[in-house]
């Protein structure tokens, strides 16, 4: 069998201080994997540029220009991390064997993308990394994750535990993703939705080799919430259960009072009041909320709108283009 083509997705927004150093042991693990005969020759490296402020995509088109195995797909604005891997996904399915998709900040070891390879050559379309521990995170990233997992199972959805977007797909599961035509979509909930033979390696996770993460609370409650919402309606179903509840509590409630006040005891009842008041507002407003978010996602699904929006694609080009990077990013910058 010949080698299979490889191309190594890496989405990339505001990565400047990182992304040299990405870009250098990606290429000479690339060189590896080709002297050891597990990858074809045509294998690329794949940036995909997420509408960064900085200098990322200079960075990601002079590479280009001095390696012709380092490829770029610059998105036209900041479109979200699942959005980027996507639109680097599907360009690379057209010249890619297998695909495998990483951060840019070398928090997973990247050595592992040998072992994602040989369990290619095994015949396995689905490899997912898979974290050992996680204590180079922090303790609040460690308790929220393991939270999400936790929350994420008792709500029915099937997650590989503890795997993040690390891992290896065969062309074909990329062309059947691309069939999954959501626009919230939430890879690590569909990836396993695909079937195909899959497995999993284990990896120890590192810290961020340089800057800073592009998560910070607020998109990380945003990414558990689209998760949870876009893969179930148990939330939704719990709502109705406790309106229902209630509903029975109240019966009992009533019935009880009008006992009190057929026997004489009549209460001045403001405590019962005030409380039932203060329950029963949360809870609609919560139930409304809640039907909210479902009615928003009813909402932007029926739009049909674009995932992102492809800016300039090196990969799926014969030649770089004639002109320079940064007279674009001049241009964008007088723009903004
Ligand atoms: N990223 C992206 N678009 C965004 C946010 C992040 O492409 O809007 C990329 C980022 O450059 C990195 C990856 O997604 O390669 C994961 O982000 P990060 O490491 O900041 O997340 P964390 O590991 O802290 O969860
Ligand atoms: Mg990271």
């Amino acid at each position: 069998m010949t080698e299979p083509i490889l191309t190594v997705v890496v989405p990339c927004y505001n990565e400047e201080e990182v992304l040299p150093e990405t870009i250098r042991q990606l290429r000479a693990l690339r060189d590896q994997l080709i002297n050891e005969r597990l990858i074809s020759v045509q294998s690329t490296l794949l940036f995909v540029d997420d509408g960064s402020r900085d200098t990322t995509w200079t960075i990601i088109y002079k590479a280009s220009l001095h390696y012709p195995e380092v490829k770029g797909v610059k998105l036209s604005r900041n479109a979200g991390h699942q959005q980027a891997l996507l639109a680097g996904l599907f360009a690379a399915k057209t010249r890619s064997d297998c695909i495998v998709s990483i951060d840019a900040d070398l928090q997973d070891d990247i050595s592992v993308i040998r072992e994602f390879v040989k369990k290619f050559h095994e015949g396995y379309e689905i490899v997912y990394g898979v974290r050992n521990r996680r204590d180079t995170d922090t303790f609040f990233k460690r308790h929220t994750a393991q939270w999400f997992y936790q929350a994420m199972k008792a709500m029915g959805v099937q997650l590989v535990y503890n795997h993040a977007d690390y891992r290896l797909m065969s062309r074909r599961a990329v062309e059947e993703l691309e069939r999954f035509e959501e626009a919230n979509l939430f890879l690590r909930g569909i990836v396993p939705l695909l079937g195909f033979r899959s497995t999993a390696v284990f990896y120890d996770r590192k810290e961020r080799f340089a800057g800073k993460t592009k998560y910070p609370l607020k998109k990380m409650i945003a990414f558990a919430l689209d998760g949870i919402t876009s893969f179930s309606i148990t939330p939704i179903r719990f709502i109705s259960l406790i309106g229902f509840l209630s509903f029975f509590v109240s019966i009992l409630f009533g019935a009880y009072f009008l006992f009190l006040k057929f026997t004489g005891h009549t209460q001045t009842g403001w405590t019962s009041l005030i409380t039932s008041i203060w329950l029963l507002g949360g809870l609609q407003l919560i139930a409304f909320g809640l039907i909210g978010e479902y009615i928003g996602k009813i909402y932007k699904e029926t739009k049909r709108r674009p995932r992102y929006i492809i800016d300039l694609d090196l990969f799926n080009l014969p030649k770089a283009l004639p002109f320079l990077p940064e007279e674009t990013n001049v241009a964008e910058r007088k723009q903004r």
